[in-house]
């Protein structure tokens, strides 16, 4: 019960890449990348599992940013055709590739980084994408003209992906959608059956991650507009408990979210954020623990998987270790207050 787990990235060591920002250029190349990306991803194994982690990730080692990551290795989309987007209904403008034709996958894209996770830990592996909605709004349209057609056509091969992922070992496979707490109407309309869709015939886990995105300042400013009480998860929570994701991944540290909105989600699994990841300051194991004893008041001990908010990328790699170890030791406090063992 309360088994540990991450939202998915974790910073790359500063021999990697660029430390402390997004989109972090890599500082090697060729070979010596490659065997970098898995050194990086073996560190962060053993930190995760030495942290008391139960569900570990490759930290998103072998790429660099959870969305593009995965297009680069698609076909239809034009990287040269640089289209100027306000992402996230305008939250920061930048410059996004462009589809100009059918989306196609033509070979495995993450593969052999499952496999090999898969090889170096024993404990249950968790394995990210990003979801079919907030892939088409990091990325321009001149070609399906509707975001509805545009997404299914990327659940399709998110579904291709899923399927190899799983068949590989991986023990649950989670779709990232920030976008979802954004368009909740879209999420009604179509971003669940683009979800139905990415999972068919799996026979692993599945979730999908909704938060209020990194620490970085653009997310900062745009929580200050969102007032006292966060309350995008009430829109779309309901439709997310309808639909056949096994587990939702949300914030709850100390984030602005109502926490009796997780009673919205009964029939899932909650994997709930207890580490803030926009600051700095690493929590105690108690403050930790006292989230989780917040959060079982909605979510019963069995369905709930203690987690980060979201991503931990930007994060100095010490803040971020930190912040594991208090994910660890704050979950086995909360099992010891349940009675059982830590
Ligand atoms: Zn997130």
């Amino acid at each position: 019960m309360l088994q540990t787990t991450v939202a998915g990235s974790l910073p790359k060591p500063s021999w990697l890449a660029e430390p402390e920002v997004l989109w972090a250029p890599w500082r090697l190349e060729g070979e010596e990348l490659e065997r970098g990306k898995e050194d990086a991803a073996l560190l962060w194994i053993k930190q995760q599992e030495d942290a008391g982690i139960d569900i570990v990730s490759d930290g998103e080692q072998f790429r660099g940013h959870f969305v593009h990551g995965f297009l680069e290795h698609i076909e239809g989309i034009d990287w040269d055709k640089k289209t100027k987007m306000g992402i996230r209904d305008n939250r920061y403008v930048v410059d996004v590739p462009t589809v100009t034709g059918k989306i196609r996958r033509p070979g495995p894209v993450h593969l052999s980084e499952v496999r090999f996770t898969r090889a170096h830990t024993s404990r249950k592996l968790k394995f990210t994408l990003p979801g079919p909605m907030t892939i088409c709004d990091t990325i321009a349209d001149e070609h399906y003209g509707r975001r509805a057609d545009m997404a299914m056509a990327f659940a399709e091969v998110l579904n291709e992906e899923a399927r190899e992922l799983d068949a590989a070992g991986a023990d649950l496979i989670q779709f990232d959608e920030p976008a979802f707490n954004v368009f909740m109407r879209d999420v009604k309309d179509w971003g669940v059956a683009a979800l139905h869709r990415a999972i068919e015939g799996l026979s692993c886990a599945t979730a999908v991650h909704i938060c209020y995105g990194y620490g970085i300042k653009a997310n900062i400013d745009w929580k200050k507009t969102l007032g006292r009480e966060w309350r995008q998860y009430e829109e779309i929570f309901p439709a997310l408990n309808e639909s056949r994701i096994d587990q939702i991944s949300l914030e709850c540290a100390n984030s602005k979210v109502p926490l009796e909105l997780l009673a919205l989600l009964k029939d899932k699994a909650v994997m709930v954020g207890a580490i803030d990841v926009a600051t700095n300051d690493i929590e105690s194991a108690e403050a930790v623990a006292d989230t989780i004893k917040q959060a079982l008041k909605y979510v019963g001990a069995d369905q709930m998987y203690p987690c980060t908010n979201c991503g931990m990328a930007p994060l100095p790699r010490r803040v971020a270790e930190g912040k594991l170890r208090a994910l660890g030791a704050g979950a086995a406090l909360a099992r010891k207050a349940l009675g059982h063992a830590p």
